[in-house]
């Protein structure tokens, strides 16, 4: 009998510690995915490229954008800051200018959560900054979906762009995305598939120009738009969709599509289409990754 007390007693005294442990966090825990083309002042592919003559300005911009999501961040009372830089090499943002509060994901693991890789349940908010539109957008800045050999993407009958199937991804964990930044064509788009979160339009395309915010601005609104949005965190819902769960992606040759096809479970739709269906959302993005 003293035994089984004992017992008791000590299930309690771990209960309560978990408990307070659990209590200690009470700050809030913020993923941040980078991407690049939908900085401000970014116009042209040669801006967010390596190669190009100006690449080092426009990571330096990309950098400063982050730092601007950090501060409304901690301003909201966040605690834990995870940023993934989400574009081309993944390695753009300059770990020493970048806000030292945020712990930096950089590079691939050539795993399927891509653009949301150190994403999990435990995070409380999802946040796109550099966003572009998905392929096929008119009047948007440097518009394509994951790759430049893919036409659309569409899953369960919605035309995705990555910040839809990024969102999808968050969603699978249980986490909301709160506030987007990039241009006005992607704003558009995200409040389409996720209802009223905030969002900063920081230039609006005229064709493939566009007009530009000052990066100034662009970085004051974005800090706003992130405090205000973890602010009223209540308000949103992880974006999730319900299984069985089908992707399409149709690409822009024919090649492409004969090639995905032969991804185990894939089916060939059409000349340039593919899709694949399964219950578990992980299995889908599985196909994605192989199918790019
Ligand atoms: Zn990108």
């Amino acid at each position: 009998m003293r035994k089984k007390v004992f017992v008791l007693c000590v299930l309690v005294l771990l209960l309560s510690f978990f408990v307070s442990a659990e209590k200690a966090r009470e700050g809030l825990k913020v993923f941040i995915s980078v991407d690049m083309e939908g900085t401000g002042g970014v116009i042209h592919w040669e801006d967010v490229s390596r190669k190009g003559k100006d690449y080092d300005l426009f990571r330096r911009l990309m950098t400063q954008e982050t730092n601007a999501t950090i501060e409304g961040a901690l301003e909201a009372g966040a605690t834990e800051i995870l940023v993934r830089d989400s574009h081309g090499s993944a390695r753009n943002i300059l770990p020493d200018v970048l806000r030292p509060e945020a712990v930096l994901l950089r590079d691939w693991s050539d795993g399927p959560l891509s653009m949301m890789e150190g994403i999990d349940e435990t995070f409380d908010a999802v946040i796109f900054i550099g966003y572009h539109a998905r392929a096929g957008t008119p009047n948007a800045v440097l518009k394509h979906t994951m790759t430049g050999t893919i036409y659309d993407v569409v899953l369960n009958g919605k035309k995705m762009p990555e910040a839809g199937i990024n969102g999808a991804i968050a969603g699978y964990f249980g986490v909301p995305v709160v506030f987007i930044a990039g241009d006005l064509a992607v704003c558009k788009q995200a409040k389409e598939l996720f209802g009223d979160i905030e969002t900063a339009a920081v230039k609006e395309g005229i064709g493939k120009a566009a007009k530009m915010l000052h990066p100034q601005k662009a970085q004051e609104l974005i800090k706003k738009k992130t405090t205000l949005a973890l602010k009223r965190l209540k308000d949103f819902k992880p974006f999730r969709l319900k299984p069985p769960f089908k992707m399409e992606v149709t690409f822009k040759d024919e090649e492409r599509a004969e090639n995905a096809s032969w991804i185990p479970g894939a089916k060939r739709t059409g000349n340039t289409s593919v899709s694949f269906t399964s219950n578990d959302f992980m299995e889908v993005l599985k196909f994605f990754k192989f199918a790019m």
